[in-house]
């Protein structure tokens, strides 16, 4: 092999989602204790399994497994690990497990076809490795709620299994040379590229130096100067130089107001003018860009999320034709693909240069991007606009606030339809009201009776807290419909 080549190291689930990295929905909502129930889970379904072999065959869990594929200028590697191999004396069955939430008796064979996807391609990759010309898979679902479990048994001829397999690592690679083609036609342009202005003040020169220092130091500079004195291109300039000379990988653009995202797209737009060729993408908020009246992202209620990950291919690739990923062009290019504008702007930020958005994605616990600061660092350049305010912000982001009406009202409303709800609310409704005790100030008339300060967090009302936010996100995984499904949504997720 070309020692010279990138090499690009993916996992099973990223060359089906067609993305470098995790996303941001699902695992940012996971809980260590559910990740420790499917652990269990799988351990139970692997005992039942081995339980029932005959003596002649085996089984081996946890089968790490690698399929090496070279492009052009890339060496694609995908790796990951066969939950379970069934080895026979003449027959061999890759085991994939899915803990679940759901009863088994509502689950069909294809109730997933993204399973079935993983599984074909580990199958693959171990058929490749071993020589076989058929494997067996066997696709298991175990209900962590009622420990009841439902398998489906399907045979494959390998020829099938890499037409399927090839065709995805093909277009992965085919994608990766493109971008690296892309890449270098881009720092070409950054190199030659001039200010894009007939000149620049002697401050902006000094702000781009401190710019280019700080990138240079991995350090943070603060800088203040009045509106209009071309704050926003004296910061981009020297970013965009950095991304040339590889000292930056991507340039977050973080700010609060549209307007100002309207100046850095123009300072973009000015450098390319002069021939910088970038791409640039904008994300807008899910409520303000949802293509879907109801904003309900259940896949049986808005059409752009069915088959998200099928359709999400093809509307990137369309995307990569523009330079300029503004907002109107991403619900275009979402239109036209049936896909969630929302998600579609997360996935193009994955091959874009400079992201323009809000802080929140960068600073909120919440909605922050977890697919570029969960897991790993990069080489990011962070330019925050109007960084003052960040502390009214970041109050709002790290604060939570529940209050005693909303809790009381939410509480008859469960109590009908869901009396195990009732219950877990009403016991933090209990103990909000022992803690509202201790607003009674007697008789000192020092202390304010409406404002109480702890410096302890309430680390009872956390815990009960947790464990309705458990029980919700067991009702949601199942579908969960109520006459307050609203309310009940918004107290969940505060
Ligand atoms: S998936 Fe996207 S388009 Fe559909 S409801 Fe959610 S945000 Fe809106």
């Amino acid at each position: 092999m070309n020692g010279s080549k990138t090499i690009i190291r993916i996992s099973v689930q990223n060359l089906i989602d067609f993305s470098p990295q995790s996303g941001d929905l699902g695992t940012g909502f996971l809980s260590v204790s559910r990740a420790v129930e499917g652990t269990k889970g799988h351990q139970t379904v692997r005992k039942a399994v081995i339980s029932a072999l005959s003596e002649d065959t085996s089984y081996s869990s946890e089968v790490p497994i690698t399929f090496v594929k070279e492009g052009r200028h890339t060496i694609l590697e995908v790796s990951g690990r066969i939950d379970g191999v069934i080895e026979g004396s003449s027959h061999t069955t890759i085991h994939e497990i899915k803990t679940t939430q759901m009863d088994p008796d509502f689950i069909e064979k294809d109730h997933n076809p993204h399973h079935w996807s993983q599984a074909k391609c580990y199958a693959y990759m171990y058929s490749f490795r071993y020589k076989l010309n058929r494997i067996g898979i066997r696709l298991t679902y175990y209900c962590l709620e009622n420990r009841m479990e439902k398998s489906f048994i399907e045979e494959f001829d390998s020829i099938n299994l890499e037409e399927f397999f090839l065709a995805l690592a093909e277009s992965f690679l085919d994608w990766q040379d493109a971008l690296y083609e892309w890449q270098d036609l881009r720092n070409s342009s950054i190199l030659d590229l001039p200010f894009p202005y007939p000149f620049y003040r002697k401050e902006q020169g000094k702000f781009m130096n401190g710019v280019s220092n700080c990138i240079k130091t991995a350090s943070v500079l603060f800088a203040q100067a009045p509106t209009g004195t071309g704050k926003t291109i004296a910061a981009l300039f020297p970013a965009v130089k950095a991304l040339g000379e590889g000292l930056v990988s991507r340039i977050f653009y973080l700010t609060a107001k549209t307007t100002t995202r309207a100046i850095a797209e123009k300072a973009l737009e000015d450098m390319r003018h002069k021939g910088l060729l970038l791409k640039s993408v904008e994300i807008t908020a899910k409520e303000k860009i949802c293509m879907n009246g109801s904003f309900n992202c259940d896949p049986a209620l808005c059409k752009y999320a069915v088959n998200y990950y099928g359709k999400v291919k093809n509307a990137v690739r369309d995307a990569f034709r523009y330079d300029s990923l503004s907002r109107d062009l991403i619900e275009n290019i979402a239109a036209r693909h049936d896909v969630c504008p929302f998600e579609l702007s997360l996935d193009l930020s994955l091959w874009c240069d400079v992201i323009i958005c809000d802080y929140n994605y960068l600073f909120d616990p919440r909605v922050y991007l977890r697919r570029f600061f969960a897991n790993q660092k990069g080489a990011y350049c962070f330019l925050v606009d109007e960084a003052h305010n960040l502390v009214d912000r970041s109050r709002e982001m790290y604060s939570a606030e529940l209050g005693k009406r909303t809790i009381l009202e939410l509480k008859r409303a469960a109590k009908a339809e869901l009396p195990d709800l009732y219950f877990y609310i009403d016991e933090i409704y209990k103990h909000i009201l022992s803690i509202s005790k201790e607003f009674d100030t007697g008789n000192d008339k020092t202390v304010s009776p409406l404002i109480h300060v702890r410096k302890e967090p309430p680390m009872e009302l956390g815990k009960l807290a947790a464990r309705l936010a458990e029980y919700a996100e067991s009702l949601l995984s199942k579908g969960l419909s109520v006459s307050f499904q609203e309310e009940f949504l918004d107290f969940y997720f505060n």
